[in-house]
């Protein structure tokens, strides 16, 4: 049986959020939950999960800027949006911000759910032909490349590549050498040596440019694992 797929609902009508956390949870899902924007958004960019059910109206951060981050920072993750009747300008905004679907108050919840489903089969394995700005140029996956500012470029090995993009469509998450094995090797981490993983990581650096003693794209996080910057739209360079 495959794992419960996970669901991060961000609204913050109580009676809605509740109704649609225990429809998810009896049809299996698993459930992380916000009621406002400024901790939503922070879920939305550092949790794992596969799919994000989100309140364009929110305090603190309305959900159209959280649709905003999410999109630059995890360009693959589906996202449904929820708006009131009569918000149709914030539902037009959120889909042309590149929301996947979107479903308008009141909603049955079998409504809801029949969307779920159909956004997780539309997007499970969709091609991830993205291409990222780093800090010395643009990070293409589909042709497996780094093109600098300088003009040059370098290739990526399949497993770098892989490596890469599972790092950046976790960005702003530690990710563990054992979780790294499992989803990018598919190895049991149990008895492997992960030193495969550091040198394959001293090597995206090399290709990145960045510093080995004092990284700023591909992080070492202590005690915890590699990371991907996230740069969030109001941070200060
Ligand atoms: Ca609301």
């Amino acid at each position: 049986m495959p794992p419960p797929r996970t669901i991060l609902i961000i609204e913050d009508d109580s009676a809605i959020r509740c109704g649609i956390v225990d429809a998810l949870d009896f049809s299996g899902y698993q459930v992380i939950e916000s009621a406002e924007g400024g901790s939503g958004r922070l879920l939305a960019i550092e949790r794992d999960y596969d799919l994000l059910l989100l309140d364009l109206g929110l305090p603190n951060i309305p959900g159209l800027e959280i649709l905003r981050t999410v999109r630059k920072l995890r360009p693959s993750k589906p996202v449904i949006i929820l708006t009131a009747q009569g918000e149709e300008a914030d539902r037009v905004q959120g889909l042309s911000e590149g929301a996947d679907d979107y479903v308008v108050k009141p909603f049955s919840v079998k409504e809801l759910l029949a969307r779920v489903e159909a956004v997780l089969r539309r997007t499970t394995g969709r091609p991830l032909s993205v291409q990222f700005n780093f800090e010395h140029g643009v990070l293409d996956f589909e042709r497996r490349e780094l093109r600098y500012r300088d003009g040059t470029r370098t290739e990526l090995s399949e497993r770098e590549g892989e490596l890469l993009r599972y790092l950046v469509d976790n960005s702003g998450r530690a990710i563990s050498r054992d979780e790294l094995l499992a989803s990018v090797w598919q190895l049991n981490p149990k008895g492997i040596s992960t030193r495969t993983i550091d040198m394959h990581i001293a090597r995206l650096r090399e290709k990145l440019r960045d510093a080995p003693e004092r990284p700023t794209t591909l992080l070492t996080v202590r005690g915890k694992g590699y990371m991907w910057m996230a740069q969030l739209p109001e941070a200060n360079e």
